[in-house]
C-alpha cells in the first residue's frame, strides 16, 4: 500500500527494530516507547484495522505470536495487548497493529 508508514516498514523501506519475523507478522519496537517495553506486531499485509481483516486465520495465529514475543522479550510476570481499532478507538496508524506493553506494572487499566 502506497504511503502506508508501516508497509515501508515491513518491507524495510524505513528502518525498524525487528523483534519478531515469520511468514505473516513483523514485530517491531515502538518509536516513542509508551512503557520499558513496547512492541508493535504488524501484519505483512495491509488491513486499514482489524475490522477489514478477513482472514480467520491470521487473527487465530496472532495471539499465541503475540504471547511468544512477550515471553521472549523478558514479559514474565505480565504484559498489556492493546489494539486501537479506527477513530473511536484512537488509532493512528492505518494499518493493523497489536500493542504489546509491559516491562513493570502498567498504571492504568485503559
Ligand atoms: P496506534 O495509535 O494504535 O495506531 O499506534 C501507532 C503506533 O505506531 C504508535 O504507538 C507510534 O508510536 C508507533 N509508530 C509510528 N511510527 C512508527 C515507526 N516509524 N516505527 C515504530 N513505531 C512507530
Ligand atoms: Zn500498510
Amino acid at each position: 500500500m502506497d504511503n502506508c508508514i508501516f508497509c515501508k516498514i515491513v518491507n524495510k523501506e524505513i528502518p525498524s527494530k525487528i523483534r519478531y519475523e515469520d511468514e505473516n507478522f513483523l514485530a517491531i519496537d515502538d518509536i516513542y516507547p509508551k512503557a520499558k517495553v513496547h512492541i508493535l506486531l504488524i501484519t505483512k499485509k495491509h488491513f486499514l484495522s482489524l475490522d477489514e481483516i478477513d482472514d480467520n486465520t491470521l487473527l487465530e495465529e496472532i495471539l499465541p505470536v503475540a504471547k511468544k514475543i512477550a515471553h521472549k522479550n523478558g514479559l514474565v510476570t505480565g504484559y498489556r495487548i492493546v489494539i486501537n481499532t479506527k477513530e473511536d478507538g484512537g488509532q493512528e496508524v492505518e494499518h493493523f497493529h497489536l500493542h504489546i506493553l509491559g516491562g513493570s506494572k502498567l498504571s492504568s487499566k485503559m
